[in-house]
Protein backbone atom coordinates (compact mmCIF):
# COMPACT_ATOMS: atom_id res chain seq x y z
CA UNK A 1 0.00 0.00 0.00
CA UNK A 2 1.43 3.58 -0.53
CA UNK A 3 1.84 5.90 2.04
CA UNK A 4 -1.05 7.91 2.31
CA UNK A 5 0.35 12.01 1.96
CA UNK A 6 -2.54 13.40 4.24
CA UNK A 7 -2.37 13.76 8.48
CA UNK A 8 -3.23 11.11 10.22
CA UNK A 9 -4.45 13.23 13.24
CA UNK A 10 -7.24 14.58 10.48
CA UNK A 11 -8.65 11.25 10.00
CA UNK A 12 -9.15 10.77 13.89
CA UNK A 13 -11.64 13.65 13.80
CA UNK A 14 -15.28 12.11 13.42
CA UNK A 15 -17.19 15.66 13.23
CA UNK A 16 -14.58 18.73 12.62
CA UNK A 17 -16.29 22.06 13.90
CA UNK A 18 -17.18 23.71 10.74
CA UNK A 19 -17.08 27.63 10.40
CA UNK A 20 -20.55 29.88 10.15
CA UNK A 21 -22.12 30.23 7.22
CA UNK A 22 -23.61 33.74 5.01
CA UNK A 23 -22.15 36.79 5.24
CA UNK A 24 -19.73 38.62 7.98
CA UNK A 25 -21.33 40.95 10.66
CA UNK A 26 -20.79 45.01 9.70
CA UNK A 27 -19.23 45.63 12.93
CA UNK A 28 -17.60 43.82 15.85
CA UNK A 29 -15.40 44.43 19.02
CA UNK A 30 -12.72 41.79 18.01
CA UNK A 31 -11.53 40.18 14.61
CA UNK A 32 -9.22 37.28 14.77
CA UNK A 33 -6.98 36.51 12.17
CA UNK A 34 -6.19 32.71 12.20
CA UNK A 35 -8.12 29.78 13.53
CA UNK A 36 -5.29 28.14 15.03
CA UNK A 37 -4.65 27.35 19.31
CA UNK A 38 -4.11 31.12 19.26
CA UNK A 39 -6.56 32.60 17.53
CA UNK A 40 -9.46 29.82 19.40
CA UNK A 41 -8.22 30.07 23.02
CA UNK A 42 -8.72 33.53 22.77
CA UNK A 43 -12.17 33.58 20.53
CA UNK A 44 -13.35 31.48 23.24
CA UNK A 45 -11.96 33.55 26.28
CA UNK A 46 -13.38 36.46 24.19
CA UNK A 47 -16.53 35.23 24.04
CA UNK A 48 -16.70 33.84 28.02
CA UNK A 49 -16.25 37.50 28.85
CA UNK A 50 -18.91 39.00 26.85
CA UNK A 51 -16.97 40.60 23.94
CA UNK A 52 -18.34 40.21 20.17
CA UNK A 53 -15.63 38.80 17.94
CA UNK A 54 -15.11 37.02 14.80
CA UNK A 55 -12.28 34.50 14.02
CA UNK A 56 -11.52 34.39 10.17
CA UNK A 57 -9.49 31.73 9.33
CA UNK A 58 -8.46 31.02 5.72
CA UNK A 59 -8.41 27.55 5.15
CA UNK A 60 -10.50 25.36 7.37
CA UNK A 61 -10.32 25.62 11.11
CA UNK A 62 -6.68 24.40 12.76
CA UNK A 63 -5.62 23.73 9.13
CA UNK A 64 -2.12 25.80 10.23
CA UNK A 65 -0.25 24.00 12.33
CA UNK A 66 -2.50 23.43 14.95
CA UNK A 67 -3.66 20.18 13.34
CA UNK A 68 -0.77 19.16 12.26
CA UNK A 69 1.99 18.91 15.08
CA UNK A 70 3.25 15.96 17.41
CA UNK A 71 0.62 16.88 19.82
CA UNK A 72 3.02 17.11 22.79
CA UNK A 73 2.33 19.32 25.51
CA UNK A 74 5.36 20.51 26.60
CA UNK A 75 7.32 22.28 29.73
CA UNK A 76 10.25 24.83 29.19
CA UNK A 77 11.25 26.83 26.81
CA UNK A 78 13.75 25.72 24.01
CA UNK A 79 16.96 27.96 24.98
CA UNK A 80 18.96 26.68 27.80
CA UNK A 81 18.05 28.36 31.67
CA UNK A 82 21.77 29.92 31.46
CA UNK A 83 21.25 31.88 27.95
CA UNK A 84 17.45 33.10 29.24
CA UNK A 85 18.74 34.68 32.56
CA UNK A 86 21.84 35.69 30.74
CA UNK A 87 18.88 37.65 27.95
CA UNK A 88 16.21 38.52 29.95
CA UNK A 89 17.13 38.42 34.06
CA UNK A 90 16.52 35.62 36.70
CA UNK A 91 12.66 37.16 37.60
CA UNK A 92 11.49 37.89 34.38
CA UNK A 93 12.83 34.19 33.52
CA UNK A 94 10.88 32.66 36.36
CA UNK A 95 7.66 34.50 35.16
CA UNK A 96 8.41 32.86 31.97
CA UNK A 97 8.66 29.19 33.01
CA UNK A 98 5.79 29.66 35.73
CA UNK A 99 4.04 30.36 32.51
CA UNK A 100 5.58 27.45 30.84
CA UNK A 101 4.18 25.60 33.83
CA UNK A 102 0.74 27.14 33.78
CA UNK A 103 0.09 26.57 30.07
CA UNK A 104 0.14 23.01 30.23
CA UNK A 105 -2.77 23.41 33.55
CA UNK A 106 -4.50 25.98 31.23
CA UNK A 107 -4.94 22.92 28.55
CA UNK A 108 -5.58 20.32 31.04
CA UNK A 109 -7.97 22.83 32.73
CA UNK A 110 -9.63 23.88 28.93
CA UNK A 111 -10.17 19.83 27.72
CA UNK A 112 -12.16 19.17 31.05
CA UNK A 113 -14.39 22.06 31.45
CA UNK A 114 -14.92 22.06 27.57
CA UNK A 115 -15.58 18.17 27.62
CA UNK A 116 -12.92 17.99 24.75
CA UNK A 117 -12.53 14.14 23.53
CA UNK A 118 -8.79 14.38 22.37
CA UNK A 119 -6.55 11.98 24.51
CA UNK A 120 -5.49 14.48 26.89
CA UNK A 121 -3.00 12.27 29.26
CA UNK A 122 0.20 13.78 31.80
CA UNK A 123 2.48 11.20 30.58
CA UNK A 124 5.41 13.10 30.75
CA UNK A 125 8.44 13.95 28.39
CA UNK A 126 11.48 11.84 28.16
CA UNK A 127 14.53 14.23 26.25
CA UNK A 128 17.04 11.61 25.15
CA UNK A 129 21.03 12.14 24.74
CA UNK A 130 22.55 11.94 21.40
CA UNK A 131 26.65 12.47 22.88
CA UNK A 132 27.75 11.75 25.88
CA UNK A 133 28.40 15.48 26.31
CA UNK A 134 24.96 16.16 26.01
CA UNK A 135 23.77 13.50 29.11
CA UNK A 136 26.72 14.97 30.95
CA UNK A 137 24.91 18.61 30.80
CA UNK A 138 21.61 17.13 32.02
CA UNK A 139 22.50 16.64 35.55
CA UNK A 140 23.84 20.79 35.11
CA UNK A 141 20.55 21.68 33.67
CA UNK A 142 18.10 19.82 35.95
CA UNK A 143 19.68 21.41 39.38
CA UNK A 144 19.50 24.90 38.06
CA UNK A 145 15.98 24.16 36.93
CA UNK A 146 15.13 22.98 40.46
CA UNK A 147 17.22 25.84 42.21
CA UNK A 148 15.73 28.57 40.08
CA UNK A 149 12.12 27.15 39.19
CA UNK A 150 11.29 24.72 42.20
CA UNK A 151 10.98 22.22 39.14
CA UNK A 152 11.79 18.52 39.24
CA UNK A 153 13.17 16.86 36.91
CA UNK A 154 14.41 13.50 36.88
CA UNK A 155 18.02 11.87 35.09
CA UNK A 156 17.85 8.44 33.95
CA UNK A 157 21.01 7.13 33.44
CA UNK A 158 22.01 5.01 30.09
CA UNK A 159 21.59 1.34 32.12
CA UNK A 160 17.79 2.48 33.40
CA UNK A 161 17.38 3.68 30.12
CA UNK A 162 15.28 0.56 29.19
CA UNK A 163 12.59 1.62 31.55
CA UNK A 164 11.70 4.33 29.92
CA UNK A 165 12.68 3.73 25.78
CA UNK A 166 12.98 0.82 23.81
CA UNK A 167 16.48 2.04 22.01
CA UNK A 168 19.74 1.37 22.62
CA UNK A 169 21.11 4.45 20.73
CA UNK A 170 20.90 6.97 23.49
CA UNK A 171 23.66 7.53 26.42
CA UNK A 172 20.83 8.68 29.04
CA UNK A 173 17.80 10.97 29.34
CA UNK A 174 15.95 13.35 31.11
CA UNK A 175 12.40 12.97 32.37
CA UNK A 176 9.51 15.90 33.31
CA UNK A 177 6.77 14.05 34.49
CA UNK A 178 4.55 17.52 34.20
CA UNK A 179 4.16 17.82 29.83
CA UNK A 180 1.14 15.91 28.55
CA UNK A 181 0.43 14.55 25.17
CA UNK A 182 -3.18 14.89 23.21
CA UNK A 183 -4.64 14.30 19.57
CA UNK A 184 -4.13 17.84 17.97
CA UNK A 185 -6.63 17.95 15.81
CA UNK A 186 -9.19 16.71 18.35
CA UNK A 187 -8.15 19.31 20.60
CA UNK A 188 -8.55 22.15 17.52
CA UNK A 189 -12.28 21.53 17.01
CA UNK A 190 -12.85 20.81 20.13
CA UNK A 191 -11.75 24.24 20.90
CA UNK A 192 -13.40 25.43 18.00
CA UNK A 193 -16.97 24.17 19.09
CA UNK A 194 -15.93 25.22 22.62
CA UNK A 195 -15.46 29.10 21.09
CA UNK A 196 -18.44 28.61 19.56
CA UNK A 197 -20.73 27.63 22.24
CA UNK A 198 -19.40 30.61 24.14
CA UNK A 199 -20.67 32.84 21.45
CA UNK A 200 -17.55 33.32 19.06
CA UNK A 201 -18.73 33.44 15.33
CA UNK A 202 -16.00 31.35 13.38
CA UNK A 203 -15.34 31.56 9.50
CA UNK A 204 -13.87 29.49 7.73
CA UNK A 205 -12.21 29.96 4.44
CA UNK A 206 -12.13 33.75 4.59
CA UNK A 207 -8.85 34.67 3.66
CA UNK A 208 -8.15 38.35 5.21
CA UNK A 209 -6.93 40.38 2.11
CA UNK A 210 -6.54 43.63 3.38
CA UNK A 211 -6.74 45.78 7.04
CA UNK A 212 -6.29 49.21 7.17
CA UNK A 213 -6.66 51.04 9.85
CA UNK A 214 -9.07 53.91 10.47
CA UNK A 215 -8.62 56.81 13.07
CA UNK A 216 -11.95 58.33 14.03
CA UNK A 217 -11.26 61.28 16.50
CA UNK A 218 -9.94 59.73 19.61
CA UNK A 219 -10.90 56.28 18.93
CA UNK A 220 -9.49 54.32 16.33
CA UNK A 221 -10.94 51.11 14.25
CA UNK A 222 -9.57 48.99 11.16
CA UNK A 223 -11.31 47.73 8.23
CA UNK A 224 -11.20 44.32 7.37
CA UNK A 225 -11.25 43.00 4.11
CA UNK A 226 -12.11 39.22 3.36
CA UNK A 227 -12.56 37.12 0.10
CA UNK A 228 -16.57 37.14 1.91
CA UNK A 229 -16.75 40.71 2.18
CA UNK A 230 -15.32 43.16 5.01
CA UNK A 231 -16.27 44.48 8.42
CA UNK A 232 -15.26 47.07 10.98
CA UNK A 233 -13.41 46.22 14.28
CA UNK A 234 -12.41 47.92 17.25
CA UNK A 235 -9.39 45.72 17.56
CA UNK A 236 -7.69 43.16 15.34
CA UNK A 237 -5.58 40.24 16.71
CA UNK A 238 -3.56 38.51 14.57
CA UNK A 239 -2.78 34.91 14.90
CA UNK A 240 -1.36 33.78 12.07
CA UNK A 241 1.64 31.93 13.07
CA UNK A 242 4.11 30.58 10.59
CA UNK A 243 1.32 31.13 7.57
CA UNK A 244 1.21 34.87 8.41
CA UNK A 245 0.75 36.89 4.82
CA UNK A 246 1.91 40.17 3.06
CA UNK A 247 -1.45 41.46 4.82
CA UNK A 248 0.11 41.91 7.17
CA UNK A 249 3.97 42.98 6.09
CA UNK A 250 5.57 44.22 9.48
CA UNK A 251 4.81 41.14 11.54
CA UNK A 252 5.70 38.69 8.31
CA UNK A 253 8.90 39.99 8.51
CA UNK A 254 9.05 38.86 11.85
CA UNK A 255 8.78 34.97 11.23
CA UNK A 256 11.28 32.33 10.10
CA UNK A 257 8.84 29.47 8.70
CA UNK A 258 10.64 26.27 9.24
CA UNK A 259 9.14 23.06 8.01
CA UNK A 260 8.55 20.05 9.96
CA UNK A 261 7.60 16.37 8.73
CA UNK A 262 5.81 13.54 10.51
CA UNK A 263 5.24 10.06 9.26
CA UNK A 264 3.08 7.51 11.67
CA UNK A 265 3.43 4.05 11.03
CA UNK A 266 0.77 1.31 11.07
CA UNK A 267 -0.46 0.54 14.07
CA UNK A 268 1.91 -2.01 15.79
CA UNK A 269 1.17 -4.71 18.96
CA UNK A 270 0.37 -4.28 22.00
CA UNK A 271 3.61 -5.42 23.44
CA UNK A 272 5.96 -3.90 21.03
CA UNK A 273 4.27 -0.51 21.89
CA UNK A 274 5.20 -1.25 25.30
CA UNK A 275 8.54 -2.54 24.61
CA UNK A 276 9.27 0.85 21.91
CA UNK A 277 8.01 3.75 24.68
CA UNK A 278 7.31 1.65 28.62
CA UNK A 279 5.39 5.19 29.92
CA UNK A 280 4.02 6.41 26.55
CA UNK A 281 6.07 9.29 27.26
CA UNK A 282 6.12 12.48 24.25
CA UNK A 283 10.27 12.19 23.31
CA UNK A 284 12.88 14.33 21.69
CA UNK A 285 16.08 14.37 20.91
CA UNK A 286 19.07 16.23 22.04
CA UNK A 287 20.47 17.34 18.88
CA UNK A 288 19.62 20.93 16.98
CA UNK A 289 18.57 18.69 13.78
CA UNK A 290 16.26 16.99 16.34
CA UNK A 291 13.88 14.01 16.02
CA UNK A 292 10.40 14.14 17.97
CA UNK A 293 7.90 10.87 18.50
CA UNK A 294 5.68 9.13 20.56
CA UNK A 295 2.98 6.59 20.27
CA UNK A 296 -0.89 7.41 19.12
CA UNK A 297 -3.51 5.94 21.24
CA UNK A 298 -3.92 3.33 18.94
CA UNK A 299 0.23 2.34 19.13
CA UNK A 300 1.26 3.87 15.48
CA UNK A 301 4.75 5.19 16.43
CA UNK A 302 4.67 8.75 15.02
CA UNK A 303 8.13 10.09 14.18
CA UNK A 304 8.44 13.68 13.47
CA UNK A 305 11.36 16.31 12.29
CA UNK A 306 12.92 18.29 10.33
CA UNK A 307 13.43 16.12 7.20
CA UNK A 308 13.85 19.45 5.09
CA UNK A 309 14.03 22.98 6.08
CA UNK A 310 11.55 24.31 3.78
CA UNK A 311 8.29 24.97 4.34
CA UNK A 312 5.70 21.96 3.35
CA UNK A 313 5.26 20.96 -0.84
CA UNK A 314 5.18 18.14 -2.93
CA UNK A 315 7.97 17.12 -2.59
CA UNK A 316 9.46 17.85 0.46
CA UNK A 317 6.49 15.59 2.33
CA UNK A 318 7.30 13.27 -0.35
CA UNK A 319 11.01 13.14 0.31
CA UNK A 320 10.47 13.23 4.18
CA UNK A 321 8.51 10.09 4.53
CA UNK A 322 12.11 8.42 3.78
CA UNK A 323 14.27 10.44 5.57
CA UNK A 324 12.04 10.15 8.31
CA UNK A 325 11.75 5.69 8.46
CA UNK A 326 15.64 5.98 8.27
CA UNK A 327 15.93 8.01 11.25
CA UNK A 328 13.19 6.13 12.93
CA UNK A 329 14.57 2.55 12.35
CA UNK A 330 17.96 3.78 13.62
CA UNK A 331 16.50 4.27 16.78
CA UNK A 332 13.99 1.81 16.80
CA UNK A 333 15.88 -1.18 14.40
CA UNK A 334 12.51 -3.22 15.75
CA UNK A 335 10.16 -1.25 13.53
CA UNK A 336 11.98 -2.42 10.08
CA UNK A 337 9.43 -4.38 8.85
CA UNK A 338 6.59 -1.85 10.10
CA UNK A 339 4.69 -0.19 7.41
CA UNK A 340 4.64 4.00 7.09
CA UNK A 341 1.06 4.29 6.77
CA UNK A 342 1.43 8.68 6.26
CA UNK A 343 3.38 11.26 6.09
CA UNK A 344 2.63 15.25 6.29
CA UNK A 345 4.36 18.65 6.95
CA UNK A 346 3.37 22.01 8.60
CA UNK A 347 5.51 25.03 9.28
CA UNK A 348 6.60 26.20 12.57
CA UNK A 349 6.58 29.27 12.92
CA UNK A 350 9.90 30.85 14.61
CA UNK A 351 11.39 33.95 16.04
CA UNK A 352 15.00 35.21 15.46
CA UNK A 353 15.29 35.35 18.88
CA UNK A 354 13.61 31.21 19.03
CA UNK A 355 11.51 33.08 21.38
CA UNK A 356 7.54 33.23 21.73
CA UNK A 357 6.18 36.98 21.47
CA UNK A 358 3.36 39.04 22.46
CA UNK A 359 2.29 42.52 21.89
CA UNK A 360 1.06 45.02 19.02
CA UNK A 361 2.11 45.85 16.07
CA UNK A 362 0.75 48.64 13.47
CA UNK A 363 -2.09 49.09 16.18
CA UNK A 364 -2.78 45.36 16.39
CA UNK A 365 -2.63 42.38 18.68
CA UNK A 366 -0.73 39.48 18.09
CA UNK A 367 1.40 36.51 19.10
CA UNK A 368 3.64 34.31 17.90
CA UNK A 369 7.22 32.40 17.60
CA UNK A 370 6.04 29.27 19.61
CA UNK A 371 8.31 27.16 17.70
CA UNK A 372 7.87 23.04 18.96
CA UNK A 373 6.36 24.86 21.92
CA UNK A 374 2.98 25.83 20.49
CA UNK A 375 0.23 23.70 21.76
CA UNK A 376 0.37 24.69 25.06
CA UNK A 377 2.00 28.30 25.08
CA UNK A 378 -0.20 28.96 21.93
CA UNK A 379 -3.21 28.14 24.06
CA UNK A 380 -1.96 30.12 26.82
CA UNK A 381 -1.20 33.20 24.84
CA UNK A 382 -4.06 33.31 22.96
CA UNK A 383 -5.88 33.13 26.32
CA UNK A 384 -3.83 36.20 27.80
CA UNK A 385 -4.33 38.76 24.93
CA UNK A 386 -7.65 37.93 25.32
CA UNK A 387 -7.55 39.11 29.14
CA UNK A 388 -5.39 41.90 27.45
CA UNK A 389 -8.19 42.63 24.95
CA UNK A 390 -10.65 43.00 28.14
CA UNK A 391 -8.81 45.02 30.52
CA UNK A 392 -6.89 42.80 32.49
CA UNK A 393 -2.89 44.06 33.15
CA UNK A 394 -0.65 42.72 30.88
CA UNK A 395 1.53 41.15 33.43
CA UNK A 396 2.77 38.31 30.26
CA UNK A 397 6.72 38.07 30.57
CA UNK A 398 6.87 37.47 26.74
CA UNK A 399 4.95 40.54 25.75
CA UNK A 400 7.69 43.16 26.78
CA UNK A 401 10.75 41.27 25.49
CA UNK A 402 13.14 42.97 22.26
CA UNK A 403 11.53 41.01 19.05
CA UNK A 404 14.29 41.06 16.35
CA UNK A 405 13.14 40.80 13.10
CA UNK A 406 14.29 38.17 10.80
CA UNK A 407 17.65 38.81 8.33
CA UNK A 408 16.86 38.59 4.73
CA UNK A 409 16.83 35.44 3.30
CA UNK A 410 14.90 33.83 6.59
CA UNK A 411 11.69 36.18 6.46
CA UNK A 412 8.64 34.59 5.27
CA UNK A 413 8.20 34.56 1.71
CA UNK A 414 12.36 34.55 0.91
CA UNK A 415 13.06 30.91 1.90
CA UNK A 416 16.30 31.08 -0.06
CA UNK A 417 18.47 30.95 2.90
CA UNK A 418 16.70 27.85 4.97
CA UNK A 419 18.97 25.23 3.42
CA UNK A 420 21.86 26.98 5.43
CA UNK A 421 20.18 27.48 8.16
CA UNK A 422 19.89 23.49 8.10
CA UNK A 423 22.90 22.98 6.79
CA UNK A 424 24.55 25.23 9.78
CA UNK A 425 22.33 22.94 12.17
CA UNK A 426 23.75 20.03 10.99
CA UNK A 427 27.46 21.15 11.36
CA UNK A 428 26.17 21.99 14.59
CA UNK A 429 25.22 18.77 15.78
CA UNK A 430 28.23 17.11 14.94
CA UNK A 431 30.75 19.40 16.64
CA UNK A 432 28.74 19.75 19.94
C1 LIG B 1 5.00 19.22 12.07
C2 LIG B 1 4.87 20.05 13.32
C3 LIG B 1 5.03 19.43 14.56
C4 LIG B 1 4.89 20.19 15.73
N1 LIG B 1 4.93 19.54 16.95
C5 LIG B 1 4.63 20.23 18.08
C6 LIG B 1 4.47 19.54 19.31
O1 LIG B 1 4.54 18.31 19.38
N2 LIG B 1 4.23 20.29 20.41
C7 LIG B 1 4.08 21.65 20.36
O2 LIG B 1 3.84 22.27 21.40
N3 LIG B 1 4.16 22.31 19.18
C8 LIG B 1 4.40 21.64 18.04
N4 LIG B 1 4.43 22.29 16.85
C9 LIG B 1 4.18 23.75 16.83
C10 LIG B 1 2.71 24.10 16.99
O3 LIG B 1 1.91 23.27 16.16
C11 LIG B 1 2.50 25.57 16.62
O4 LIG B 1 3.39 26.37 17.38
C12 LIG B 1 1.09 26.04 16.91
O5 LIG B 1 0.15 25.19 16.30
C13 LIG B 1 0.90 27.47 16.46
O6 LIG B 1 -0.47 27.81 16.60
P1 LIG B 1 -1.02 29.15 16.00
O7 LIG B 1 -2.45 29.23 16.36
O8 LIG B 1 -0.14 30.27 16.44
O9 LIG B 1 -0.80 29.06 14.41
P2 LIG B 1 -1.41 28.05 13.31
O10 LIG B 1 -2.01 26.84 13.91
O11 LIG B 1 -0.36 27.85 12.29
O12 LIG B 1 -2.62 28.89 12.71
C14 LIG B 1 -2.44 30.03 11.93
C15 LIG B 1 -3.63 30.10 10.97
O13 LIG B 1 -3.70 31.42 10.41
C16 LIG B 1 -4.29 31.30 9.16
N5 LIG B 1 -4.01 32.53 8.39
C17 LIG B 1 -2.81 33.05 8.07
N6 LIG B 1 -2.97 34.20 7.37
C18 LIG B 1 -4.30 34.39 7.24
C19 LIG B 1 -5.10 35.39 6.61
N7 LIG B 1 -4.55 36.41 5.94
N8 LIG B 1 -6.45 35.28 6.69
C20 LIG B 1 -7.03 34.28 7.37
N9 LIG B 1 -6.32 33.28 7.97
C21 LIG B 1 -4.98 33.35 7.91
C22 LIG B 1 -3.66 30.07 8.56
O14 LIG B 1 -4.46 29.51 7.52
C23 LIG B 1 -3.53 29.16 9.79
O15 LIG B 1 -4.56 28.19 9.86
C24 LIG B 1 4.60 21.58 15.66
C25 LIG B 1 4.44 22.19 14.41
C26 LIG B 1 4.57 21.44 13.25
C27 LIG B 1 4.38 22.11 11.93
Amino acid sequence: MPIKEKNYWLETVAEPARGAGGALPEKVDVAIVGGGFCGLSAARVLAQRGVHVVLLEAETLGWGASCRNGGMVLTGMKLPVPTLITRYGREAVQRMYAASLESIDLVEQIVREEGIDCDFSRCGHLEVACKQAHFDDYAKAASRIKSEFNHQLRIVPKNALHAEIGSDLYFGGMVDETSAGLNPARYVHGLAKAAQRHGACLFDHTPVTRISSQSNGASGSFRVETARGSLTAKEVLLASGAYTTAVTPSLRKKVIPIGSYIIATEPVSAALAAELSPRNRMIYDSKHFLYYYRLTPDNRMLFGGRAAFFPESESTVRESAEILREGMVQVYPQLRDTKVEYVWGGTLDFAMDVMPHSGKIDGMHFALGFAGHGVAAATWMGAKLAGVLCGDPDDNPFSRIPFPGAPLGLRSGHTWALPLAGAYYKVLDWLT
